[in-house]
């Protein structure tokens, strides 16, 4: 019998050969990162006008379009009707209070991978420009987010595709839109002076929500930007470059230290954070291998089992006589049942397996 310990220990020294080896230089980790494509740690260009859309075409998948723009670019289209499936738009849906979720920080994971922006969806900067006040304690308040200046009436761009939570005027946040995400990300957007969507409303990436202003508790116009996940706020630097208006990467690595009141983005931590991320990639990627190989050994012994003849010995039984009665051989028979051999005597009462 095949022992499934030697292919998971196959499997293992092939994922070892594809990971780094041990006195590795920088430089030939930067040259592995050339052959590896990285998807995940792109960075996305805030999406401008991409102009007038001419055509559309159909793909495989009925809900997926290709839409074709005057300047030559394409974009995918996923339909809406399909994304909003999805539990993130039914769970925890209010459309009143800006925090529905109640969730305990200790219900988080320490970890959380977030698909900021795949090859279906668009990111554009809600407002591209250097960031007026940070994110984390401020006059011994929580600044649950950034503040990005603006003039009264500049528009206010939604930074992904989602559905309109909420929309309405709030004493502190003044005219506010909540976003929510497929990802189960929001974002918020404050101070505004006149808000375009509603709640319930479903918003493209780039699509004008409001224009800019100063209502509410706020000094001067600006728009006040935050992103949460299950109601707890983190610093949006850590997604998006105000300055340049870039979104840092395509997947955002939440962890729990993110949510601190006092977490702000620091930029020196990213390689650190990009280590753990890919040692754990690693490890996930042996244990789904080995669980793989595990599995499918597993099927292919319960299917040999299901086609499994057994006999129980009776009185008068031979080797000889029952490998010729189904068709086999003595051989054949011994090869089955370990520790039988063409002398043993057969005990009555004894399973033995023909087949
Ligand atoms: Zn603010």
């Amino acid at each position: 019998m095949r022992s499934w310990g030697k292919i998971v220990a196959a499997v293992l020294a092939a994922v070892v050969l594809c990971a780094p080896s041990e006195g590795q230089t920088l430089k030939s980790k930067k040259k592995a990162e050339l052959l590896i494509p990285r998807v995940h740690r792109e960075s996305v260009p805030s999406l401008e006008k991409s102009g007038k859309a001419i055509d559309t075409i159909d793909t495989a998948n009925p809900s997926i379009k290709i839409v074709l723009y005057a300047d030559n670019t394409w974009k995918y289209w996923r339909a809406p009707e399909d994304i909003l499936q999805t539990k993130a738009f039914s769970e925890y849906w209010d459309t009143t209070v800006p925090n529905p979720y109640q969730v305990s920080l200790s219900d988080l994971p320490a970890k959380i991978n977030i698909w900021v922006v795949d090859t279906l969806s668009n990111y554009r900067c809600p407002n591209k420009t250097k960031v007026y006040s940070k994110f984390g304690i401020r006059h011994r308040r929580r600044h649950q987010g950034v503040d990005l200046p603006l003039h009264t009436g500049d528009p206010v761009y939604a930074a992904f595709s989602g559905k309109v939570r909420l929309s309405r005027y709030m004493r502190g946040y003044g005219n506010v839109i909540i976003i929510r995400h497929e990802n189960g990300l929001e974002t918020f957007y404050a101070h505004l002076s006149k808000r375009i969507v509603d709640s319930d409303d479903w918003v493209n990436a780039g699509d004008i929500i409001g224009l800019g202003g100063s209502s509410g508790r706020s000094s001067g116009p600006h728009l006040h930007f935050e992103t949460r996940y299950r109601g707890y706020a983190f610093d949006p630097q850590w997604l998006i470059d105000f300055e340049t208006g870039t979104l840092r990467h395509r997947l955002f690595v939440l962890q729990k230290k993110h949510l601190d009141a006092g977490s702000k983005y620091v930029p020196e931590s990213e390689d650190e954070e990009e280590d753990i991320y890919e040692g754990d990639t690693r490890d996930y990627a042996v244990a789904d291998s080995v669980a793989a190989v595990k599995k499918a050994e597993e099927e292919r012994a319960a299917a040999e089992a299901a086609k499994a003849v057994w006999h129980t010995v009776k009185s008068g039984d031979s080797l000889y006589g029952l490998a010729r009665k189904n068709h086999t051989s003595v051989k054949a028979i011994c090869a089955l049942n370990p520790g039988l051999t063409e002398k043993s005597t057969l005990r009555i009462g004894r399973k033995i397996r023909i087949k």
